[in-house]
């Protein structure tokens, strides 16, 4: 049988990061086994609908590479692909299922259901429906249908004995009938809820494996009667524990690190942040961490998951994302910077040549910006910034190198690294002083920074001739 696995987020907006990692768990199942993996959109909850939240879902999976083989904008054979373009399938099995004995027509109001609520809750029972409508007589049921009274359609539940199902990571959970409501399958408004839509896509979508957070196995023993009552199979379940930030709080939107987006903006590489959320909640055989998608669908099973809650670190995402970078060729890196250069640096630099200076010591894009502001303007400075132990400088002594640097720099013809570093080392060699003597006060007079990408030479060279001595000399007027 063809694996088939399904992704089904609902359109809130962004991607959380427990979504993406179900993604990718649901992609690599089926990859790994040749199968097909589908997008299906789960929007039939229309107080949470967000305007263009099915774009966002798009392109996020996208920009991950967890491209689907059916889905919305893609098609396929077992579409439609978004719920609310279900209506009428949901409609067709909810009224099958009442036919077969499984569900009923319920036609108790608002007002009857809250005050059912609050007395259950005033004698602390757990609220539940009383089953009001699901003795009601067929003809009853007739007329109140042509008499046009809104209704709902419930699950038939058994009223008692138990029900076992069956979920990879937890094994067989059993829980008895008597505990379970009657759950609504199809509103008042004619749309299905999760709990019953989710059962009848799976189904007609032939899908094999379902991974998702468990929040929803408390609610998976009302599926499994659902599977039953049609007599269909079920899918093999695969619930998997929440993100957490801490061991008490699980990662949420609000505290700004918890969407793929937000990761994005905090200047995490796609590839890394996939790397990374991988690695919560999954083990690799071995030691190795490092994985492109290709190599997480090779590497990936399922005896690799774990049912603890995984603790989302925001410190080794920055490791993996720097490891990544640092991977990456000096043009490839140079153009994903670029941007990050430009918001500081607008000058007419060479940009490759900022960024191989930047590649070593970057580890989230987002800090590019603050290292390169100094290349369009010197910023002010304290004269405090020469004073230096390791190097034996200090602002004295920073004034008698750059009065040597200087002329030296003045005769330079031909301005490039190896002419800058030629003319500076025979100063060196010529004052018998440390390398640091001269090149301290250099960098710290054309940077106007105490820490820079690359050291005097790579910064006089990309910011030209006239304008190191411009820089210089300015600086040489500051000491006075
Ligand atoms: N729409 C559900 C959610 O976003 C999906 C649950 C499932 O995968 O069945 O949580």
């Amino acid at each position: 049988m063809e694996v088939r696995t399904r992704f089904a987020p609902s359109p809130t907006g962004y991607l959380h990061v427990g979504g993406l990692r179900t993604a990718l768990f649901t992609y690599c199942i089926a990859k790994k086994a040749g199968g097909k993996f589908i997008l299906r959109i789960e929007d039939t909850d229309r107080e949470r609908y967000v305007e263009g939240a099915n774009e966002v879902i798009y392109s996020s999976l996208r920009a991950v590479g967890l491209n689907w083989d059916e889905g919305p904008d893609v098609g396929g054979d077992y579409g439609p692909y978004i719920q609310t373009e279900r209506r009428a399938i949901y409609k067709e099995y909810a009224e099958k299922l009442v036919e077969m004995g499984g569900a009923y027509y319920c036609f108790c109001d608002k007002d009857r259901l809250t005050e059912l609520k609050a007395v259950q809750e005033a004698s602390g029972v757990n609220p539940m429906y009383d089953r009001h409508c699901r003795s009601l007589s067929p003809e009853e049921v007739k007329a109140k249908l042509d008499a046009g009274t809104p209704y709902v359609i419930r699950q038939k539940i058994p009223l008692d004995g138990t029900t076992t199902f069956h979920d990879v990571l937890y094994g067989d959970i059993t829980v008895e009938n008597s505990t379970l409501d009657d759950q609504i399958l199809l509103k008042t408004d004619g749309l299905p809820t999760y709990n019953f839509a989710n059962v009848i896509d799976d189904h007609l979508m032939n899908i094999t494996h379902v991974v998702r957070g468990n929040e929803y196995l408390a609610s998976a023993p009302k599926y499994t009667l659902l599977y039953k009552a049609f007599g269909w199979e079920e899918p093999v379940y695969i619930h998997v524990e929440h993100i957490m930030r801490d061991k008490q709080h699980k990662l949420s939107k609000r505290d700004g690190d918890a969407s793929y987006e937000d990761l994005i903006n905090k200047g995490f590489l796609s590839d890394a942040i996939v790397n990374y959320i991988a690695l919560l909640g999954w083990s690799p055989k071995g030691e190795r961490e490092i994985f492109t998608l290709p190599e997480l669908v090779a590497e990936f099973d399922i005896s690799g998951l774990s049912k603890s809650p995984a603790i989302f670190d925001p410190l080794k995402l920055r490791a993996i994302n720097a490891e990544y970078i640092r991977a990456m060729s000096p043009e490839e890196f140079s153009k994903i910077a670029e941007p990050y250069i430009r918001k500081t640096c607008k000058g007419n630099f060479d940009i490759l040549k900022i960024a191989s200076l930047l590649q070593p010591r970057t580890e989230v894009l987002t800090e590019i910006s603050d290292q390169v502001d100094f290349f369009d303007e010197m910023p002010d400075y304290s004269l405090e910034l020469y004073s230096n132990k390791k190097m034996k400088t200090s602002p004295e002594t920073a004034k008698i190198a750059l009065e040597k640097a200087l002329p030296v720099l003045e005769n330079i013809t031909d301005w490039n690294f190896d002419s800058i570093h030629d003319s500076l080392f025979n100063l060196i060699a010529e004052m018998e002083v440390k390398n640091g003597y001269i090149l301290w006060p250099v960098r710290v007079a054309i940077s106007g920074k105490q820490f820079t990408p690359g050291g005097a030479i790579e910064i006089a060279e990309i910011i030209g001739k006239d304008e190191t001595l411009k820089r210089i000399r300015r600086s040489l007027d500051m000491l006075g």
